[in-house]
């Protein structure tokens, strides 16, 4: 039987253990943090329970896939609730809409705002529909040579969907007002890039979330962590915790092993690294080996965006709530500006808020809600001082919830945590302290240009998760298990 170290058990980590283990190998998964997550991991005190990072699941259907290539069945062992409306959308000016994935109730809501645009909203859908089904010709798939990504029906679908244009814009020609441009274009903040930055194929992730709508699995995000670690131990996987790689050893120009801190030498005939690649490649590999990916041209790379969290439990319950909110500044450019371009705090921050106690009341005591907050940041290419701007950023999001939510919001407060830039840097080796994924989806680090999932200089090196091919995002992620583990079936035969 064939050995696999598989470095971290983020989710693509541990979908990897799955598949790879399911195929026959003796996989060994060692990772860096006491609790296995990676991203997606878990708040647990004083009752209360919240996701750390992902609330958001789409694409569901790429976690049934997993599930069922090793034999299972997602939806038997984890419940999931649908979320409709999506999300509420709040304004600068007290406002809001909700975003529905009933088409006719979100046409009613959007007519609210702009009288008129029931045809241009569908049309943006139908439009939207198309680049989904063009990407997923690009996501699903290893890549080997660049060849692979000649397909003429798909440059010609390239072409007539206008996805090589820009985001923002293109959402301008269906919306005529600022709200509802805001609305339909903040999607690519998943991937974090900016919607003045992204391409246009990127509303391909509006169509995904309105059309094929959003999911809650109970108990949280985590729920799904949890699962997978109980089946890989069902099925044998060796879980290692608390034990940080230090190196991966490279012997005769074929990875063998790695080194872990504290000296101890665990051989395989396979190394799969799930943490961050360009981690991987700077930290773990010793740089002789590296002839394709050296450290100027990692540096040379675009980095995605990071993001300050804020979780609360309160003592109150708020029925008047969404499940998931998102509240855009005024000056969403800027905002947009500070953290893409400029690389510093943004005056008036946008952030996502999230309340899953609305769905699940057990994530927090009897008559206590758990919210948590999500603010997007410039990464630690700028010169933020986080223990300087934690308190301020804190304080704007406090001052937004009292508008938004209740204005003795503070009063209520009896827990608190936070996240920062810096900690995503820490605690899963994050470089510039990158929240969603380290790598943006520009153009030349998607498909075939973003950084593939076997290492060419390195036989026996291969990837898994956000670093590489598809990218950015827990259904991409799944996907990326999915492809090595194809790649490896390839490889044996
Ligand atoms: C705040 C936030 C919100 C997000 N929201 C969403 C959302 O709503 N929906 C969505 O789909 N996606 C979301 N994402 C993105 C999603 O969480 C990630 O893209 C995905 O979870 C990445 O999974 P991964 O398997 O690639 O790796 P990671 O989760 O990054 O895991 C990598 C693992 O490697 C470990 N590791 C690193 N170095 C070492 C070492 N030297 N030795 C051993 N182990 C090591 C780390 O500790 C970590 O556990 C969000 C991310 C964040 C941070």
């Amino acid at each position: 039987m064939k050995s696999v170290i598989i470095i971290g058990a983020g989710m693509g980590g541990l979908a990897a253990a799955l598949r790879l283990r399911h195929m026959g190998f003796d996989v060994t998964v060692i990772e860096k943090q006491k609790r296995p997550g990676g991203r997606s991991n878990v708040l647990q005190e004083q009752g209360f329970r919240v996701d750390i990072g992902p609330t958001i699941l789409v694409m569901k259907d790429t976690f049934e896939e997993t599930y069922r290539a090793i034999g299972q069945d997602i939806n038997r062992r984890i419940k999931f609730a649908p979320l409709d409306p999506n999300y509420r959308i709040y304004y600068h000016d007290g406002t809001y809409i909700d975003l529905y994935n009933s088409m006719a109730k979100l046409a009613a809501e959007c007519e609210r705002v702009e009288p008129g645009v029931t045809t241009r909203l569908f049309r943006f859908i139908g439009d939207s529909a198309r680049k989904y089904e063009l990407g997923m010709d690009f996501v699903a798939r290893n890549y080997d040579r660049i060849t692979d990504l000649a397909n003429p029906s798909a440059a010609l679908r390239l072409i007539q969907t206008g996805a090589y244009q820009n985001l923002f814009a293109q959402v301008g020609s269906y919306f005529k007002t600022d709200k509802l441009r805001k609305a339909f274009s903040f999607h690519s903040m998943f991937l974090g890039l900016s919607p003045f930055d992204a391409l246009a194929m990127y509303s391909l992730i509006t169509y995904a979330d309105l059309v094929e709508g959003m999911q809650f699995p109970m108990g949280g995000i985590y729920s799904i962590v949890e699962d997978m670690v109980k089946l890989a131990g069902e099925m044998g996987v060796t879980l290692r915790t608390g034990t940080p790689v230090e190196e991966i050893i490279v012997e005769g120009g074929r990875a063998r092993g790695v080194r872990l801190a504290g000296g101890e030498v665990v051989r395989a005939d396979i190394v799969v690294s799930n943490a961050d690649l360009v981690y991987t490649y700077k930290k773990l590999v010793p740089a002789q080996y590296r002839r394709i990916y050296t450290d100027a041209r990692l540096d040379r790379m675009e980095y995605a965006c990071s993001g300050y969290l804020l979780y609360l439990g309160v003592d109150k319950t708020y029925p008047h709530m969404r499940h998931q909110a998102l509240y855009f500044s005024e000056d969403y450019r800027a905002n947009l500006d500070a953290i893409f371009r400029t690389k510093t705090l943004p005056e008036d921050p946008s952030f996502h808020l999230n309340n899953p106690t609305i769905t699940d009341p057990s994530l927090a005591p009897p008559g206590h809600s758990a919210l948590y907050l999500l603010a997007p940041m410039p990464n630690l290419q700028g010169n933020v001082n986080w223990d300087e701007a934690a308190p301020v950023v804190r304080e704007k999001l406090l001052r937004q919830l009292e508008r938004l939510v209740d204005p003795d919001i503070r009063k209520h407060i009896v827990w608190e945590r936070q996240y920062r830039p810096t900690d995503w840097l820490h605690d899963i080796n994050a470089p510039y302290g990158v929240a969603f994924g380290s790598l943006s989806h520009g153009f030349f680090q998607s498909s075939y240009f973003r950084p593939h999932n076997v290492a060419r200089d390195i036989p026996g090196l291969y990837f898994v998760g956000q670093g590489t091919y598809p990218g950015i995002g827990m259904p991409m992620v799944m996907l990326s298990a999915r492809l090595l583990a194809e790649r490896l079936q390839r490889e044996a035969s």
